[in-house]
Order: structure tokens, then sequence, then C-alpha cells
């Protein structure tokens, strides 16, 4: 029989990604949305397979439906869109972790987190290990999304120790690719959308703050991978390419792949916004069979401007 594969967010960058490859590895696949920051033309390239089914819905509203594994991936990832009605962003980690679990926990299925680097703040100890508890502000702009998320992790922690509920916490890093929201605001889509219509590069700050970024086939295959490893791994486990970057240096090479003739502008760094990021990913590489990240900066660069091309009107 087929497994049925629950994914919420799956309209969003990375759902769609990943319904896509559980649909190509023979899965059923239920993806949930609300369309916040997901949409269609994302998924409608699967919309009329018999294993793929589209529902809207909020997933801070209890959901039933009967599968065996659960992605919970619902919730806006850029600061632009979190920040934006950050009551809202602590519901969908906070109230979707409760009302996911609680299905895991009727169904008796096996349900992954997509938690995240922004767990660890604005990090103190560099590379950041999954034993480090961060340096989360929890009254900042970025809170309603990092103690969201923690509070998440706590929530999967407790109905696994206390309900036996089969768990995964992803900590994910930076991950791009295409399908990222050309208007999200996140550095990779707007260096390379400015780059292309030769708007200004807006950089925050000095440009010396770095991030790793991994792309999306290496995210993708990770999380399938840990979904598929033995019950007593639960995590939380960092995902992500530990090649670190300044984000000036993020600037000048999509300035260079794109033959660009933008202009690099230096605009206020945000309130709380982290100054290094990089995994320490030795527990997925020991977990996670035969996985590591393999594809390198240009080469995700290059698919991800190539995609821009082909969506900038
Ligand atoms: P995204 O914004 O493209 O996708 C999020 C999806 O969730 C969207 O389709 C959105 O419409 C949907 N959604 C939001 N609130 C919802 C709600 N209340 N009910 C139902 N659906 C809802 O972002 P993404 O980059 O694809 O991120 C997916 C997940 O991965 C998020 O949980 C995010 O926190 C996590 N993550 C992403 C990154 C990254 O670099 N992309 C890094 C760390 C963690
Ligand atoms: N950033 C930037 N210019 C932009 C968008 C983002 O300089 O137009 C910076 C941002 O301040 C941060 C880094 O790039 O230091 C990564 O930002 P993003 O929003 O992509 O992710 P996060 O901060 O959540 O890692």
């Amino acid at each position: 029989m087929r497994k049925r594969v629950l994914v919420t967010g799956g309209a969003g960058f990375i759902g769609s990604h990943l319904c896509e490859k559980l649909i190509d590895a023979g899965c059923d696949v239920l993806c949930l949305d609300n369309f916040f920051t997901g949409n269609k033309d994302n998924i409608v390239h699967l919309i009329n397979n018999p294993y793929f089914e589209l529902i809207r819905h909020d997933v801070t509203v209890p959901f039933y439906a009967e599968v065996d594994e659960i992605y919970n991936l619902a919730c806006p990832a850029s600061p632009i869109h979190y920040q934006l009605n950050p009551i809202k962003t602590v519901k969908t980690s906070v109230m979707g972790a409760i009302n996911m679990l609680g299905l895991a926990k009727r169904i008796k299925a096996k349900i992954l987190q997509s938690s995240t680097s922004e767990v660890y703040g604005d990090p103190q100890i560099h590379p950041q290990p999954e034993s480090y508890w961060g340096n989360v502000n929890p009254i900042g702009p970025r809170s309603c999304y990092d103690e969201g998320k923690r509070c998440a992790e706590t929530l999967f922690v407790n109905y696994h120790t206390q309900n036996d509920v089969r768990i995964k916490i992803a900590r994910i890093f930076n991950t791009y690719g295409p399908r990222m929201g050309q208007h999200d605001g996140r550095v990779v889509s707007n260096f390379i959308v400015q780059a292309l219509t030769n708007k200004d590069i807006t950089i925050f700050g000095d440009g010396k703050q770095t991030r790793s970024f991994m792309y999306i086939s290496d995210l993708i295959d990770a999380l399938i991978k840990f979904m598929d490893t033995d019950d007593r791994i639960t995590g939380p486990m960092n995902l992500g390419n530990p090649v670190e970057f300044t984000i000036l240096e993020i600037a000048q090479k999509i300035i260079e792949l794109t033959k660009s003739e933008s202009k690099i502008v230096f605009m206020p760094l945000p309130v709380d916004d982290p100054i290094q990021r990089k995994p320490d990913i030795s527990i997925a590489t020991k977990e996670l069979k035969e996985w590591k990240p393999t594809v390198t900066l240009n080469d995700g660069l290059s698919e991800t401007i190539n995609y821009f091309k082909s969506i900038i009107k």
C-alpha cells in the first residue's frame, strides 16, 4: 500500500519540493496550506496527479485525516512575513504543533517538525551544535518566530516522552532555491530579483554578518532520510550546509552570476539580526544514510537565478 503522508505548509517553498519528491517516491500526499505565503503556482503541476490532494486549511484549527506520516512545515519563514502578524505566527507554531501532535497521537503517525536555526538566536557559540541552548531575545521582533519554534520543540519532546508519539525535530538552516517567493524578503531571493531587474542590492548592516546556505534538493533529501530513521532518532538534528559566507560575498557572487549592473547599497541592520550562523552537522552526517550537502553555492545560485529569470515579468 502507498504510504499516506500529510505535508502542512505544502504549497510553500520547501513544502512544494517535498510534496513533489514524496509523490515521485510513490507516496499518497495530502498537502495542507492556508496560502498565507505559499501559492498554488508552486504545486499546480501536481494537481491532476491522483496521489496528490490539496486542502485549504489553517493549522491553528484541528484537522483530522488518516495518514502514516506528517511533515509539519506550516509557518511563514521570512522575517518580513512572520513579523507582519506576530501573534498569528506564535499561534501557527504553537497551536499548529499541538493540533498536529494531537493528530499524530490519535492516529499513531510519525511526525517531523521543521524547526529552525533561529532557536539559537544570535549565537555566542560557533558553529552551532544541537547541544547549544541559544541566545534568544524573548521580547524582540524575531521572538514570535524564535520562541514559537522553541515552544513547538518543547511540545514535540513532551508528546514523545508523555504519549510515545514518534517524533523527528529538524533544525533547518538557511535554505534557498526555485519557488522562493519573488517578494519573500529573504536574502537570496531579494538579491537575485534586485540583480535581474538592475535595482540596488540592499545589504542590511555592513554585510559582514554570516549565514550558511543549503540548496533545496539537499534539504529535501535530508528530511526524507530523517523521517525514515529508527524511532530512537528523534533529534533535534541540524540540517544545513556548513560552508559559511558573509552577506557581502553573497551579493558579489549574485552580481557576478547575473552579470548585473546593480550597485550595492547599505541599509540599517534589523534589530536582533544574528551576526553569525553555521551548523555543526556531525549528527546528521552520522545518522542519515549517505547524506551530506552536495550542491555548491555556485550551482545552487545558478539554478535559482534561472528560475527567477523564468518568472519575473
Ligand atoms: P514558506 O513561507 O514558503 O512556506 C510556509 C508555508 O506554510 C506556506 O505555504 C504558508 O502558506 C503555509 N502556512 C503559514 N501559516 C499557515 C497556517 N497557519 N496554516 C496552514 N498553512 C500555513 O517558507 P519555507 O521556507 O518553505 O518554510 C517552511 C518551513 O520550514 C517553515 O516552518 C519554516 O519555519 C521552516 N524553515 C525554513 C527555512 C528556510 O531557510 N527556508 C529555515 C528554517 C526553517
Ligand atoms: N539581508 C540583507 N538584505 C536583504 C535581505 C536580508 O542584507 O535584502 C540580510 C539580513 O539582514 C540577514 C541575512 O541577510 O543578516 C539573512 O537574512 P534572511 O532574511 O534571508 O534570513 P535570516 O536572517 O532569517 O537568516
